[in-house]
């Protein structure tokens, strides 16, 4: 029985990934800022070092060393309460839990890593910002400063997700020799509580609602969750370091001559 941790386990993708993953037969570790009856057994603000340390920890303790999966799905969106606070569960909050799992992750069986990016990081790819650049030297403090400074959510969303899909690609590439996979899923519109707060924002509500896949509606958690366990499946084996827009045709509406 494949032991899979799961960050964001208590709500919208996260939960759903949880639902799925435990009817295919995993046996879930859930990760999420309060602890809770269903999927979430660890407790952990992924936000510091030290809440990221006390996951890494516990996860290590729960599967007694041995992991077969995790998916990274904690993220905060535009209206979280700053813009450092998005640097820094984002991409410190998966990059940290990633690295910190590799012993664990070495020992499972077919092991692989899923991380969820966002269509976002794609209005990153021509320039990245100074902030990506900061968070892809992982310099936490420096990247956190510069967001807080330029007070753009959006910005520094993207970057987040620019950068943190950027190191996954490597992490992929340094990995793939030890048999670990790495993957990302970018999803587009999401109907979880993120998404519905973004979408009741002053500053950014109507154009979330207005920016429309071509597919003409939000996907569901669980289209995104039945992504994450295929990709965490045997049937995926060959899928290494590949970045899968599961947006109903957004990525393709805005490049679709980038590819
Ligand atoms: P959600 O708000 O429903 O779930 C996110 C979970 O992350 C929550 O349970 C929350 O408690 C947890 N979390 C946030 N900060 C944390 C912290 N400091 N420590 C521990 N846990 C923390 O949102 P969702 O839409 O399910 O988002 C999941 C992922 O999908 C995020 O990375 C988000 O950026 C990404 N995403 C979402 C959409 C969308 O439209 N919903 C689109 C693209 C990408």
């Amino acid at each position: 029985m494949p032991i899979t941790a799961v960050t964001g386990s208590s709500s919208g993708i996260g939960a759903a990934v949880c639902a799925q993953l435990e009817k295919a037969g995993h046996t879930i570790i859930g990760i999420d800022r309060i602890a809770d009856d269903k999927f979430t057994r660890i407790a952990a603000d992924l936000a510091t070092a030290e809440g990221r340390q006390n996951a890494i920890n516990h996860v290590y303790e729960q599967s007694k060393g041995t992991l077969d999966g995790l998916v990274c799905c904690a993220g905060l969106g535009v209206t979280a309460p700053n813009c450092g606070l998005i640097v820094e569960v984002n991409y410190f909050g998966v990059t940290s839990l990633v690295t910190g799992l590799y012993d664990a992750l070495a020992q499972g069986t077919q092991p692989s890593v899923v991380v969820i990016g966002s269509v976002a990081a794609n209005q990153q790819v021509a320039t990245p910002h100074p902030m990506a650049l900061a968070m892809l030297d992982n310099d936490e403090a420096l990247a956190t400063q510069l967001a807080n400074e330029d007070q753009q959510a959006h910005i520094a969303y993207a970057a987040s997700k620019y950068a943190v899909t950027s190191w996954c690609r490597q992490t992929a590439v340094n990995w793939g020799p030890k048999g670990i996979r790495v993957n990302i899923i970018a999803p587009g519109a999401v109907e979880t509580p993120l998404h519905q707060a973004s979408k009741d924002d002053a500053r950014y509500g109507e154009a979330v609602r207005n920016f429309v896949a071509p597919i003409g509606r939000n996907s569901e958690a669980a289209e995104i969750a039945s992504v994450v366990s295929f990709l965490q499946s045997k049937q995926a084996s060959f899928i290494h370091g590949s970045v899968i827009f599961v947006d109903g045709g957004m990525d393709a509406m805005m490049r679709a001559n980038t590819f």
